[in-house]
């Protein structure tokens, strides 16, 4: 019998599914059932995945590309951070999608789960589809971006680091259900949960959206805006899902546990700090590598805090209070008034 399909025999012996025999990860209870619910955080984020459902081409380009395509529109400092995070988010965002459907998906044994990584694999395609839509706007060297992933060391490193934690799990014969490989499934959602989408997406959107708020290429920074609000949704996912499956399974989460996802956080936190320096050689749009370094520490600490761990990094604080006020943005607000931005999908309109 195969955990992950959870068909315990179909036909006649097997009971009804009840709340209690639902679990995160090696459950033998029925997954083709989605109800009785028993993580309700994991439904209402698909919930609130779908009502904020949203899509590239919807985002006007034309002021974009005609300041891309300006002489002396934008300093060549602020070119190289254009081209250096869409080179970085065109692949990882890709990668994060693979890892969902070719790792993750199998092994978590929840349909309500499931039913939210299903949503948030979509996302993933549309964060991707995003960036080919900027590159494509911008009339951009398709091949120079996409293989940034592969030229830039200091894109390459963060690929390579989560590329390390998926091939495991990618594996078909791979599964769970010792403490060895239930903690390999967990050190794959703290990689790409925590580092990859909870760290290494954060110098880029900052620096992006800094560029939205000085009002130069504001169709890519409303893109990353609404991949923002999507991404904090994802973190916040993986580390409910995290902890639940920490507290049904507290023998996985012992002291040599707790270092090596202390030491992944500070793996994270340290690519990143290169890929800031790299990125900004120099000051740009009012922030420099220095004041990333903090911000990335301060983020650091707070991944740390949210999987119950200590910060490492003492007294710093939060230089770009600003980006806190976009990540808790409301769906209803517009934050760079282009468009209203309240979204009324299919599922959520109303027929009377
Ligand atoms: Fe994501």
């Amino acid at each position: 019998m195969d955990a992950s399909e959870g068909v315990a025999e179909l036909e006649g012996t097997a009971g009804r599914v009840e709340v209690d025999d639902k679990r995160m990860i090696n459950c033998r209870a029925d997954l083709n059932q989605l109800v009785p619910f028993k993580y309700d955080w994991a439904w209402q984020k698909y919930l609130d995945g779908c009502a904020n459902h949203w899509m590239p081409q919807e985002i006007n380009m034309n002021a974009d590309l005609a300041l891309w395509k300006k002489e002396g529109g934008l300093t060549e400092d602020e070119r190289r951070i254009v081209k250096r995070n869409l080179g970085f988010f065109s692949t990882a965002d890709s990668l994060v999608a693979n890892n969902l459907v070719l790792a993750i998906y199998r092994l978590i044994t929840n349909p309500e789960c499931r039913q939210y990584i299903l949503r948030q694999s979509f996302e993933e395609a549309i964060h991707t589809h995003a960036y080919q839509y900027c590159i494509e706007s911008l009339g951009m060297d398709e091949g120079e971006i996409f293989n940034m992933y592969r030229e830039i060391p200091a894109v390459a490193k963060k690929a390579q680091w989560g590329i390390q934690y998926t091939r495991e799990l990618s594996d078909p014969s791979f599964t769970t259900g010792t403490p060895e490989t239930d903690r390999i499934l967990l050190q794959n959602l703290i990689a790409f949960y925590c580092v990859l989408e909870g760290i290494f997406f954060y110098c880029g959107f900052t620096q992006i959206l800094s560029m939205g708020r000085r009002n130069k290429m504001t169709g890519v920074s409303e893109q990353f805006q609404y991949i923002l609000r999507d991404e904090s949704m994802h973190v916040n996912f993986g580390i409910d899902a995290i902890n639940q499956i920490k507290l049904e399974n507290p023998h996985l989460w012992d002291q040599a546990m707790r270092d090596k996802a202390t030491q992944m956080i500070l793996e994270g936190t340290e690519l990143e700090i290169q890929y800031a320096r790299d990125t900004m050689p120099r000051g740009v749009l009012g922030m420099n590598a220095a004041m990333m370094e903090e911000y990335l520490q301060f983020i650091a600490n707070r991944r740390l805090m949210q999987l119950g761990l200590p910060e490492q990094f003492k007294g710093v604080g939060n230089p770009f209070p600003w980006m806190s006020e976009i990540m808790d943005l409301r769906k209803e607000k517009n934050f760079f008034e282009t468009r209203v931005t309240e979204y009324q999908v299919g599922g959520a309109l109303n027929w009377d």
